[in-house]
């Protein structure tokens, strides 16, 4: 028999294993505080791992997430979810310098064969880099991965929501505590208490919190970004997303919007301010690259809480000792890539279509 599961935020980790589980027929409950900060409702939104300079596991996670992004748009297609601000625009990685961008192609170059989501990989000079981005600065020469995209984090999240829902999952707007378990888990919310065979902590930078009741700790630590967005008056729909190499990112959206950013401020707490500090370096930072948006109007900035693991990989999986509590923390600067093909994998383990373990990564006395 199906367990009961609870799941513990409503971000992409949460809502991607909350989806993948109601499509499974497992009786959901997901339940959300909305607290001020929630990565995913801030995200930029790129995803194209291919030219990152990160390795091992993690890049087979980062990769793995983009591939599956056509799976997804599948399965939320069935429950009539159409629109989660995802296209495929092209990437383009620009710099000033053409041995920086050599050693980026030959690094994702390596990676084709075992990545077809990658789409193609074309050097653009930098009148044909302009075309394809115009406000970018005219001595930028790019490479470009034709098969980067782009989603809009709270369409996304909103989209999993809404297609767990239409697969018989509840929506709880409310804060959770932990109180006792395993056998059931017990949980006390402000729309009173909830019970359940499995409880899924995918609280984001709060996950700490979460867990402190039973005395648990995994390594995640909240990293606030500030990212701003701006409105310019051109078509912005095909403008792909543009990475400088040790720069801030931009990209845009359908409605003539462009996102500019992000700080990495470790150390700020839970604080989500957006301070003088971060809005010159975000602007600074986009100005240098695409001067272009010099008269964009500021609509506005907004702050996330990245949950940042202290190690390579998030943390992923079932607690020792505390059979049926798992932890699904920890993607930091990747969540929007990695948080639909995560939630699947460990969906797929919550109820037994796969040996634990296989979800992953990185939780401790596994
Ligand atoms: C500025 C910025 C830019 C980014 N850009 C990208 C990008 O380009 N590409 C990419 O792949 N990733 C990107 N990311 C990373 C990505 O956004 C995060 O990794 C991802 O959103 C984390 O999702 P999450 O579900 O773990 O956490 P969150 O989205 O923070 O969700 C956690 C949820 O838990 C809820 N919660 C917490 N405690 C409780 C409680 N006690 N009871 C009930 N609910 C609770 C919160 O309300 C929240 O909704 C970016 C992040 C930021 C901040």
């Amino acid at each position: 028999m199906s367990p009961t599961v609870i799941v513990i935020g409503a971000g992409v980790a949460g809502a991607s294993t909350a989806f993948a589980l109601a499509r499974r027929g497992v009786p959901v409950t997901i339940v959300d505080a909305a607290l001020p900060g929630r990565a995913t409702a801030a995200g930029a939104g790129i995803i194209q791992p291919w030219t990152s300079s990160a390795g091992g596991e993690f890049y087979r996670l980062y990769a793995g997430g983009a591939a599956y992004y056509g799976e997804l748009l599948g399965r939320l297609a069935e429950v009539g979810v159409d629109d989660i601000g995802y296209r495929r625009a092209g990437s383009l990685v620009v710099s000033d310098s053409a041995a920086a961008l050599d050693e980026v192609e030959a690094r994702a170059s390596a990676r084709a064969a075992d990545a077809p989501a990658m789409g193609e990989l074309i050097r653009a000079g930098a009148g044909r880099a302009r075309e394809l981005f115009p406000p970018l600065a005219p001595h930028l020469a790019a490479l470009l991965v034709s098969g980067g995209a782009r989603v809009d984090g709270r369409a996304l999240a909103a989209g999993l929501l809404a297609g767990a829902l239409r697969r018989g999952a509840e929506v709880l707007a409310a804060t959770a505590r932990i109180v006792s378990g395993p056998g059931p888990w017990r949980i006390e919310t402000d729309a009173g208490p909830l019970s359940a065979d499995v409880v899924v902590v995918a609280a984001g930078a709060w996950t700490n919190g979460v867990l402190g009741p039973l005395g648990r700790r995994v390594g995640v630590e909240p990293q606030r970004g500030q990212i701003t967005h701006l409105r310019v008056t051109a078509d912005t729909r095909q403008w792909p997303t543009v990475l400088p190499l040790g720069g801030h990112y931009l990209l845009a959206f359908d409605d003539s919007r462009v996102v500019v950013g992000a700080t990495r401020e470790s150390g700020a707490g839970f604080d989500v301010r957006v301070t003088a500090a971060g809005q010159r370096e975000v602007l600074e930072n986009a100005l240098r690259v695409a001067p272009g948006l010099a008269d964009a109007t500021i609509i506005e900035t907004r702050v996330g809480l990245r949950p940042y693991p202290d190690a390579e990989l998030p943390t992923v999986g079932e607690l020792s000792g505390l059979g049926g509590l798992y932890v699904n923390a920890g993607f930091g600067a990747a969540g929007l890539t990695m948080g639909p093909s995560v939630g699947e994998r460990l969906a797929a383990e919550i109820v037994g279509e796969r040996a634990p373990g296989a979800a992953l990564a990185n939780v401790p006395g596994r």
